[in-house]
């Protein structure tokens, strides 16, 4: 009987155990415009699928120096989203769905003067725009390899002059939302990179002047724009806190400023948020240096 017991044993322990279940971290409700890291935890190795917004990352799990599994991924929600959006997850053959509620954002509005040029383009540069515009999309189209960790290094230390996703008039005329944060930079200061990653692209822009964009995989790309200078070429691998270029103030600006931006999956994000640890995936919108001044009493 001994001998069958051992057996019978062993046999549950090659066939018989019972998986330990997954650990699942998924935010409930994410306000629009956000990032949102989702991380799933096993005590083995395994390969994750994520089916997010249409597109489907498959993520491997990390080991931990517990010696524990765990996959991350970092999803977004565009700034116009509603209601609740659905995340499934395959993992070893079984499905799971998790719904994640978009809290609404009441996002502010910026008058600008700009150039008339950067209003309505003279049909001179018509072609460089759709030459920008084709870079871009090649580029945040990248799905690599995560190289991402949070929080990300702020790339310069001034603070914010125009928020993410103010609705902008220019000139008088409505354009899109802001999709990147404006933060104060004297010319020539260092841009520096937010995390690791490899340089997508290097290049003068229409809109956003001499551009960086840096792909740290899963689709998460950060850009620094309206440079004056470039110290990175295209290809080339970057690590957090690295110098991409100098401040500036070239293409669409009303004076220097870093304008920094956060794609995940090809959604413009709030960057601001994912500066902190762990991040806040409720709230906003981010603030300005205007709005945190106190205002002086009218007569
Ligand atoms: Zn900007």
């Amino acid at each position: 009987m001994k001998t069958l017991a051992s057996l019978l044993l062993g046999l549950f322990l090659a066939f018989g155990i019972p998986a330990q279940a997954a650990t699942f971290n998924v935010p409930a409700a994410v306000s629009q415009g956000r990032a949102f890291p989702v991380t799933v935890a096993d005590d083995r190795a395994f390969t994750i699928d994520f089916r997010w917004r249409g597109e489907t990352l498959a993520v491997p799990a990390r080991q931990k120096a517990d010696g524990s599994w765990e996959a991350s991924i970092l999803l977004a929600l565009p700034l116009d989203a509603r209601g609740r959006q659905t995340l499934k997850t395959v993992l070893n053959g079984e499905e799971r769905t998790f719904s994640i509620t978009a809290k609404k954002v009441a996002w502010p509005q910026s008058v600008l003067s700009v150039p008339p040029r950067y209003v309505e383009p003279p049909a001179s540069v018509r072609e460089q725009i759709a030459r920008d515009r084709q870079h871009s999309r090649k580029a945040l189209a990248t799905r690599s390899e995560r190289l991402w960790e949070l929080p990300l290094a702020r790339p310069v230390p001034g603070g914010i002059t125009s928020p993410f996703g103010g609705r902008r008039v220019f000139n008088g005329t409505p354009r899109a939302p802001h999709m990147g944060t404006d933060l104060r930079s004297p010319e020539g200061s260092p841009v520096r990179a937010a995390a690791d990653g490899i340089v997508l692209l290097a290049e003068p822009q229409y809109y956003g002047g001499s551009i960086v964009y840096l792909d740290h995989g899963q689709g998460v790309v950060s850009v620094y724009g309206h440079l004056s200078a470039f110290d990175v070429t295209p290809g080339e691998r970057v690590q957090r806190g690295e110098v991409l270029g100098r401040s500036g103030s070239t293409g669409r600006v009303t004076g220097p400023h870093l304008h920094f931006g956060l794609m995940v999956q090809g959604v413009a994000v709030d960057a601001m948020p994912l500066l902190s640890y762990p991040p806040q995936t409720t709230g906003g919108p981010s603030r300005s240096l205007s709005d945190a001044r106190p205002k002086k009493a009218s007569r």
